[in-house]
């Protein structure tokens, strides 16, 4: 079974915005925070946002205080009049797009023009385009209700944005054939047609599609409704647990299924669903294959695949710098990164219940054994540290020390603003510092311990190991966004937005191979240097894949991912067999 994502799945931009907005509002507006509706209908998020105290207004009361956020739906004008005069604060985060329709509609009414609406008349939206029309608007869904309507001397179409543009076209032609002075506006939004059109090219290529969404949510239901229009069987479900209601005989023949999701799906549903489909096509393989996806699994969920990794990468660095002692610094490396990463996961998993719940339940489930391996692999580590020598032991103490901190709340808040008291709060510091922090103990640990003076190379090795766990990270990054801003996380994928981190960390991987080529071919580190060129190619390859949608966030693409340092310790091996 090969299962293919749409790539216009997910939260269009009004609604990413009006996420965004609400999730800046506590620290920028009056609090308490409100959302005027829900903000979106998700139990997760919502209960999130009930988590930072942002609640939600059903009603407006005679005096209020704090903000209110309006949804990307957008209000009727005397509502966001009403909020005013209850003495909130306003946040208009209706969508730019809505607020064009709106526009055409009060500009129109203005000069006496009736208002036909193309839509769901319940539908928040309608009920806020409504509200500009001035008594002198009408809903239809269908052609028989517009025929039903009186003829009007003057007066305009629109659609509410996610209509369904099938159903726009009938009513363009009902009217030019039968009221051809009626103004039409398209308003159907971009974002909801070129959904449209890749659910039906996604429908004609594979057996069975997956509509992931809201019930209520109108634009997801016209997507399954769109999908079997083309004959083949389509689902609408709000999340991965829905999945169990499907006949999964029809799921389980099919050789290719297509996922999509409405306009105010979070990404982390569309992954879970993805990766329930994954583990649905893994149990239908013979018992190795079974048995090999739950080994990587298990690998990657106990963070021993990112050791070994973090092993190889050691081994690699100290047989480019020319050390035959690289034993126990590759232990080391390995012990620390498997203690730092397990203790990540556990004092700051809120995240992982977004971007990858599974590894969030196996850590609440063996929280505590989990927690006695984390500290016996960080203890173990400084054990050997101590046995080599007052510098290594120190430097790693110094590390874990680090480490340890980084969820923990540094500075009192008299002394500084309540935003920065933790490392974790410094906006992109978790890239970093696992960047700086691998790249200690994989590529200065052991020169800095064996070498009697530390060479200029060895700060260039130090850059580039960095380098590369920078690129891996904020990768991962990348793959989690939407569940991280959701928990207030500011990574640098964050910060920068997915297509300009995706160039930075291209960018990172070319200079990464530009570096070692050159430092081989003037002889600087061993000829080690161009081997070890693929472990940035492969990352880069990896990068191009999931941009072009080759590989999707799953178990395969994190193994993937993780490989690169086995690579580069595997040909790190190579190398020292034949030399
Ligand atoms: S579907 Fe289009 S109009 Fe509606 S909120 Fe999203 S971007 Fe805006």
């Amino acid at each position: 079974m090969k299962i293919f994502i749409a790539k216009t799945s997910g939260f269009c931009m009004g609604v990413r915005r009006a996420v965004e907005m609400v999730l800046d509002a506590p620290d920028q507006h009056a609090n308490p925070i409100f959302t005027y509706g829900p903000l979106i209908h998700n139990p997760q998020v919502l209960s999130l946002l009930q988590s930072k105290d942002i609640t939600i207004l059903d009603e407006i009361p005679d005096q209020g205080s704090g903000t209110v956020l309006i949804r990307a739906h957008g209000v009727p004008p005397i509502t966001k009049q009403g909020l005013k005069e209850a003495d909130f604060k306003v946040i208009d985060a209706t969508c730019p797009r809505v607020i064009k329709v709106q526009t055409i509609i009060r500009k129109h009414a203005k000069k006496n023009y009736a208002s036909i609406i193309i839509g769901d008349k319940d539908h928040p939206e309608v009920i806020g385009l409504l509200g500009y029309a001035r008594q002198k608007g009408y809903v239809i869904g269908t052609i028989e209700e517009l025929e039903a309507l009186p003829v009007f001397e003057n007066a305009i179409i629109v659609a509410q944005t996610t209509q369904n543009t099938q159903f726009f076209d009938a009513v363009k032609s009902w009217a030019a054939a039968n009221h051809p002075h009626y103004k039409i506006f398209n308003t159907i939004c971009d974002s909801t047609e070129r959904r449209q059109a890749e659910v039906k090219r996604l429908a004609e290529a594979v057996d069975a599609v997956i509509v992931v969404g809201g019930r209520n949510s109108g634009n997801t239901r016209r997507l399954t409704e769109i999908a079997r229009e083309t004959g083949i069987p389509a689902y609408h479900i709000e999340s991965e647990t829905d999945l169990k209601a499907i006949d999964l005989d029809v799921l389980s023949s099919a050789r290719h299924i297509g996922i999509t999701a409405g306009a105010s799906t979070p990404n982390w549903i569309i992954k879970k669903v993805y990766r329930a489909l994954e583990a649905l096509q893994v149990k239908r393989k013979n018992n190795w294959r079974r048995i090999l996806f739950g080994l990587q699994r298990g690998l990657l969920l106990t963070n021993i695949y990112v050791s070994l990794g973090a092993g190889c990468l050691s081994y690699a660095c100290s047989k480019l710098q020319g050390f035959s002692q690289f034993f126990p610094y590759v232990l080391i490396a390995m012990l620390y990164v498997q203690s730092m990463h397990i203790l990540a996961h556990l004092t700051g998993n809120k995240a992982d219940q977004f971007n990858d719940p599974e590894r969030a339940s196996f850590y609440e489930k063996y929280k505590r054994l989990l927690t006695v391996l984390a500290i016996a692999a960080g203890g173990a580590g400084l054990v050997i540290a101590f046995t080599l020598g007052l510098f290594p032991f120190l430097l790693l103490l110094v590390m874990s020390l680090l480490g340890l901190s980084y969820n923990r709340i540094l500075v009192p808040k008299r002394f500084i603003s309540a935003r920065y008291r933790r490392i974790r709060d410094i906006p992109g510091s978790k890239t970093i510092l696992i960047a700086m922090a691998w790249g200690v103990v994989t590529a200065l640990l052991t020169p800095l311990s064996l070498a009697d003076k530390p060479h200029w190379i060895t700060g260039l090795i130090f850059l580039w190991a960095a380098g590369l766990v920078f690129a891996r990270t904020a990768f991962f990054d990348i793959l989690d966004m939407q569940g991280d801003r959701i928990v207030g996380k500011e990574t640098i994928a964050i910060l920068l937005g997915e297509k300009r981190s995706l160039s930075l960390l291209k960018i990172i991987l070319i200079l990464l191979m530009a570096a070692l080529f050159v430092l081989s071919a003037f002889h600087l580190i061993s000829y080690l240097g161009f081997f070890l060129i693929s472990s940035p190619i492969l990352l880069l390859l990896l990068l191009s894949a999931y941009e072009q949608g080759i590989l999707l966030p799953s178990v395969k693409l994190e193994l993937l991912v993780e490989t690169n340092f086995l690579l580069a310790g595997a040909i790190a091996f190579l190398w020292a067999l034949v030399n």
